[in-house]
């Protein structure tokens, strides 16, 4: 470390602070696939930042842009008036959004996303006389953010027990995680697409159909350890919402923006939800952004409705379509088809799946999964140490091997940006070839979080 850093003020987001202070992990600049730490070492992001930067770091178009929009007008209200920036990135997104998601609502992140996308589910079946409609399903092991809406329907119960209560009236969904028989499984899992019969022979057995306004749903579960759906098993679930008259939300703030090798997963699976939640990748992460991408009819109800004087949809954010944000993301979406960056994602995920199974046969890995540029690298946990094994290949990687990975509970995640090429794929998986030999020579030597 080159200074001192004073740790006394701030309090870290999901990190407790004794695991940064006793090896401070400082980044200080980023250019295309690198970090550079603050003592001058190029550490290789194998994970877009957060899952976000997928078209590379500071890329010259998104940093211009920003910079020209900062001098030209810093902030303009969105209530009632507008400004062209907005406009324009929301034709932007619809443009590459599935067919029928037409509408586009803005806000700052994907929590914010989530919690709008609710509310609109909530408000939309109310509107058309569904008053009993308030019921929301999740999954178990979801992550939507940390709104309260997001954590109740989310299925991760450490996020909201010292919460107290949340929504009323949520229920979640098995996840479709299966390792027994669907281990090493290379893209989507064959086994476990009968899971999604669960939502209606038993969710919506103990509650009535009728209750339930909206289901929403990662289409692969990246922050809680690279959830795969099986074979069929998202067609599954449209099939039974549209049977109920359930509204169907895509959590895309990982999958969307070419992660899959096209623009939604939405796409990739041929399945297209009534609301698409979006943030990261949409401005490649430069500037807080996220969005709902709404089915246009839905959009025209409420418009309808509110020409009647039959309801407002009083929702919104001081910072909706915020001008910077909006020239990031109309930049953002230019690289993203002009370096075809979600081409080149779909071309590299076979030589990424097979640098990803490669890891198979080392100590302690028990599952690797993968699709599109991402993949989960789940290890057997320490008996009484569960998350140490992964925890502490992730200060190896970082401090010996020059590569950031991520990791949650004993699963390495690994998402990288889109550009990457063979090399730095080759760079990244035989990191953690070496780390996890070298661990499982010297076990003493491992640190536990
Ligand atoms: N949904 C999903 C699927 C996510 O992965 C995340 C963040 N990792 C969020 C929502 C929340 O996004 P944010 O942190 O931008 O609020």
């Amino acid at each position: 470390m080159t200074q001192p850093i004073d740790t006394a003020h701030l309090w870290m987001p999901f990190t407790a602070n004794r695991q940064f202070k006793q090896k401070p992990r400082m980044l200080v600049a980023a250019s295309g696939m690198h970090y550079t730490s603050d003592d001058g070492r190029q550490i290789l992001d194998g994970t877009a930042g957060l899952w976000c930067v997928n078209a590379g770091h500071c890329h010259p178009k998104i940093t211009e842009a920003i910079r020209r929009q900062a001098g030209e007008m810093d902030f303009a209200p969105m209530f009632q008036m507008g400004h062209p920036a907005a406009f324009e990135s929301a034709t932007a997104l619809a443009a590459i959004a599935p067919e029928g998601l037409n509408r586009v609502f803005f806000c700052n992140d994907g929590s914010e996303g989530v919690d709008t996308a609710l509310k609109i589910a909530i408000a939309w079946q109310r509107m058309r006389g569904d008053t009993l409609r308030t019921r929301l399903i999740g999954r178990e092991r979801a992550y939507h953010g940390v709104g309260f809406g997001g954590i109740a329907v989310g299925g991760i119960a450490g996020n909201r027990k010292h919460f107290g209560p949340t929504l009323a009236s949520v229920d979640h969904l098995r996840h479709p995680l299966d390792i027994g028989r669907n281990a090493f499984s290379r893209g989507l899992p064959d086994h476990g697409a009968e899971i999604a019969d669960e939502f209606e022979q038993r969710l919506l057995a103990l509650h009535d159909p009728a209750t339930v306004a909206a289901l929403i749903v990662e289409p692969v579960q990246g922050s809680t350890g690279v959830i795969l759906p099986p074979k069929g098993y998202l067609q599954k679930l449209r099939a039974i919402c549209d049977k109920h008259g359930i509204l169907l939300i895509f959590d895309e703030v990982i999958t969307g923006f070419g992660r899959l090798g096209a623009p939604f997963a939405a796409d990739y699976f041929g399945v297209v939800p009534d609301m698409i939640v979006c943030a990261k990748g949409l401005t490649n992460a430069a500037v807080p952004m996220g969005a709902v991408i709404v089915r246009q009819d839905i959009h025209d109800d409420f418009m309808r409705a509110s020409a009647e004087g039959a309801i407002e949809f009083y929702h919104g954010y001081t910072y909706s379509g915020h001008p910077l944000a909006a020239a990031a993301m109309v930049a953002t979406m230019g690289v993203y088809r002009d370096e075809q960056v979600f081409e080149r994602a779909a071309a590299m995920a076979p030589y990424f799946e097979d640098a990803a199974h490669s890891l198979r046969g080392l100590p302690w890995v028990k599952d690797v999964r993968n699709l599109g540029l991402i993949c989960g690298i789940e290890l057997e946990p320490v008996p009484g140490k569960p998350t140490a094994r992964a925890f502490d290949a992730f200060l190896k990687c970082f401090w010996d091997k020059g590569v950031l990975i991520r990791t949650t509970g004993d699963i390495i995640a690994l998402s990288p940006p889109l550009i990457i090429d063979r090399a730095q794929v080759d760079q990244l998986f035989g990191a953690i070839a070496d780390v996890l030999k070298a661990q499982s020579a010297a076990p003493q030597t491992m640190e536990s979080t």
